[in-house]
């Protein structure tokens, strides 16, 4: 069984990040920059923010928060991403959710330009991936995908089942492994048999917020298994997967924490200057 290691990815695609950003200054004199705008006062929002911001720093690049209250009006939100839209040395722009509930989130994905939209949400950018063309895609399901890649590099014709449908992980994750020609199956809330949608997966991908709910007895042998769920029960963080009794069947596994949780952030670093140089075409 392959546990696979998300902070040592991790650190690898920083390492080759940093040296792409060197790589950019000499050729354009400057460097990719990320803008964060966090409102409100949660905390994992806050530790969220803090650790984009270090890592940002890491690779070299440019990086900016700024803080509202959660008070603060729409209209004041609003007007900052525009001008953080106009402003060319920024390359990427993003609004940590969630957002208080005065503000229509709605409201703030779709004035972000889709060209500086690093988390992928804009909807043209969700329009963009799933006709397979150029966009930001959203970080967690990119670094899934990356992980994946490294395990199995030819996913053709591969069965893969997606456990949750969320436009943040499920639905985006989807449309990766559809343009590797996988064949994927998406399930949800309402399917109706889970259990014998997984055991046909030779990948699966559990995006669901149920502590454990994917059992040993629902993977085949030899099956890939990748972990985005973070829920905090009283035995400490745990995924989506039960981890003990899956880690037995599988041929490659992701921890949590210390697999996806890694990859999301540096996959924003790199959705930063992906962004930069689409900017620069
Ligand atoms: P969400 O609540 O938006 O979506 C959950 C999905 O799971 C829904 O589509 C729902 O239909 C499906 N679902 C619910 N109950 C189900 C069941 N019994 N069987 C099958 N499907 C079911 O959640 P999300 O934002 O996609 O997040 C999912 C998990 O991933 C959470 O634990 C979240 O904390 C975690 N997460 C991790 C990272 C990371 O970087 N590792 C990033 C984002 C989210």
């Amino acid at each position: 069984m392959i546990l696979i290691d998300g902070k040592k990815a991790a650190a690898e695609l920083r390492e080759e990040l940093k040296k792409e950003v060197l790589q950019l200054k000499s050729k354009y004199n400057t460097v990719p920059g990320l803008t964060v705008i966090l409102i409100g006062e949660l905390a994992p929002s806050k530790i969220y923010v803090k650790n984009k911001e270090k890592s940002a720093i890491e690779v070299g690049l440019k990086s900016e928060v700024i803080r509202y209250p959660e008070t603060v009006d729409e209209k004041t939100v609003l007007n900052k991403i525009k001008e953080l839209n106009n402003d060319a040395s920024v390359s990427g722009i993003l609004v940590q959710l969630p957002l208080p509930k005065h503000i229509n989130k709605q409201k703030v994905i779709e004035t972000i330009l889709p060209s500086k939209d690093v988390d992928g949400f804009h909807p043209m950018n969700v329009g963009n991936l799933s006709s397979g063309y150029e966009s930001s895609v959203p970080c967690t399901p990119l670094g899934c995908y990356l992980l994946i890649k490294k395990i199995e590099p030819n996913l053709n014709g591969k069965k893969a089942v997606v456990v949750g449908r969320s436009n943040l992980n499920g639905k985006p994750m989807t449309q990766l492994l559809l343009k590797e020609n996988c064949t994927v199956t998406i399930t949800h809330s309402k399917t109706k048999d889970l259990k014998g949608e997984c055991l046909k997966g030779d990948i699966i991908i559990a995006a669901v917020g149920i502590p454990e709910l994917v059992k040993g007895d629902w993977v085949k042998k030899d099956t890939i298994v990748i972990d985005v769920g973070i829920n905090k029960t009283e035995k400490g963080i745990v995924g989506d997967v039960a981890f003990e009794e899956v880690s037995k069947v599988a041929k490659a596994i992701t921890p949590v924490p210390g697999g996806v949780g890694p990859m999301t952030i540096a996959c924003l670093l790199k959705n930063t200057i992906e962004c930069f140089k689409r900017i620069q075409k």
